[in-house]
């Protein structure tokens, strides 16, 4: 955000009315301050102010959305320079180049690789989001072919990259529904693509041959209307880039430099022959600052570390990963199925519930809202103990599921064991489980 709490305030209406969710003005603007709200919430602000507070309170490096609908990729957005200053925003997007001049078995290959690259964890899918069509043979009809097949045989959003406008249009002309990014790779030709990006709404991606030529290319396509940016500094060699990109996002926000802000987009696949050079340079862009990572292809054994550590840095530090709390079933469970209660500390679920699975016995897993907080920290914080507990279980109507009246705790809860049972008024046993999930499997076919 650009303006302060106070800034913000003076242009509220100052009701105090309440209708935004918080008690006044003043806490609405510093909650909009910190970017924890909006201004719509707000329906007594003029649409004159709308207009000035949206504008001053835009992030400093515009969100760039590629593609429609729910399934486009939002990159930019961004508001700070470190994590723990605030969340990260839009994680970058990872696509996998695909050239027109690559054989049809390896294009098909690596068509399959992008449909079949897909991981869960803590209930999250981490797969590649783009595919970037290279043209090298400059032939439009060609282009074109590819173009269709990747559309109709992916959902993947679309990076058309190419220097010749009429190759450009050929691309476009298939895909243009999808709202691709069209990313010039040399400074002949961006003014002809910049018109086609303006005529038809797509964003544009542009290369300087250093930040200079960058800035003043960027400044340039600013003045002629164009919005939706993105930028490539034109480093190809890991220092100069990782400079480059710590310079875009310092200027951009601390001086609010226009033409930095935008997203930037990087290509590992373009530094080196090597493939793992190439996965270490992208785990480098993916924590300084890229909002998209071209890769030459989308191996397991690469990509996932890196989905994983995308996954880890753009994630909000402050806000837990939660489920829903409720009874969730494993294996089919019946009357008889053993009964285990848990907080809602997304990644202890997906332990224990992995476990679960993979013991094969059917079992009860009642998952308790404890804000996200695992089960020793949310016992300590009056979370997950004894009293809520049993009014939670009661609640859940667990009782109703099951014949029996056995629950099991977490082994590390060991010490309210009695006093869940007198809360529970002797009318269920508790079992204490064991300490580590990976001896849930044997703990329950002892007691199954
Ligand atoms: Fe103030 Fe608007 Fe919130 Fe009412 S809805 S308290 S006027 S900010």
């Amino acid at each position: 955000m650009g303006l302060s709490g106070i800034e913000i305030f003076k242009k509220l209406p100052k009701k105090n009315c309440k209708e935004c969710g918080v008690p006044t003005c003043l806490a609405f603007a510093m909650k909009l301050a910190q970017g924890k709200a909006e201004l719509v919430e707000c329906p007594y602000v003029s649409e004159e102010v709308m207009v000035e507070l949206s504008e001053a309170s835009a992030p400093p490096i515009r969100t760039v959305t590629i593609g429609v609908g729910e399934n486009a990729l939002k990159v930019g957005g961004e508001t700070v320079m470190f994590r723990h200053d605030k969340t990260f925003v839009n994680p970058p997007g990872i696509a996998v180049l695909i050239s027109d001049k690559m054989s049809e078995e390896e294009i098909n290959q690596k068509i399959k690789q992008f449909n079949q690259i897909k991981f869960e964890r803590v209930g999250l899918v981490l797969k590649p989001d783009l595919i970037a069509i290279k043209s090298e043979t400059q032939n439009g009809d060609k282009y074109a072919s590819l173009v269709r097949k990747i559309k109709d045989q992916t959902e993947a959003k679309i990076i058309l990259i190419s220097s010749q406008k009429e190759v450009m249009k050929a691309g476009l002309d298939c895909c243009q529904d999808k709202r691709p990014l069209l990313y010039v790779p040399t400074s002949n030709g961006v003014n002809e693509i910049a018109q086609l990006a303006k005529e038809n709404n797509c964003p544009l991606a542009v290369k300087g041959s250093n930040l200079e030529e960058l800035a003043e290319t960027v400044d340039r396509l600013i003045k002629e209307g164009l919005k939706d940016l993105v930028i490539d500094s034109g480093a190809r060699d890991i220092k100069q880039l990782l400079e480059d990109q710590i310079k875009i996002r310092r200027t951009a926000l601390k001086t609010k430099f226009k033409p930095f802000g935008f997203p930037t987009i990087t290509f590992p696949n373009e530094m080196t022959e090597d493939p793992m050079k190439e996965a270490l340079y992208a785990a480098v862009m993916i924590a300084k600052y890229a909002g998209i990572i071209v890769l030459s292809d989308l191996e397991v054994y690469r990509i996932f570390p890196l989905l994983v550590q995308r996954l880890n840095l753009y994630t909000d530090p402050q806000r837990p990963m939660v489920m829903e709390p409720k009874i969730y079933e494993i294996n089919e469970p019946n009357e008889k199925s053993p009964v285990i209660i848990t907080t809602n500390f997304s990644l202890t679920y997906f332990i224990v519930s992995g476990e679960v699975e993979g013991s094969k016995i059917p079992t009860w897993l009642c998952i308790m809202d404890t804000e996200g907080l695992s089960t020793l920290t949310a016992w300590s914080a009056g979370k997950f103990v004894p009293d809520l507990i049993a009014v939670y279980l009661k609640k859940i109507g667990i009782g109703d599921k099951v014949s029996h009246r056995k629950v099991i705790i977490p082994g590390y809860l060991a010490q309210i064991k009695g006093e869940l049972e007198d809360e529970l008024k002797n009318e269920w046993e508790v079992i204490v489980g064991p300490r580590e999930a990976s001896d849930l499997p044997n703990f329950l076919q002892k007691i199954a």
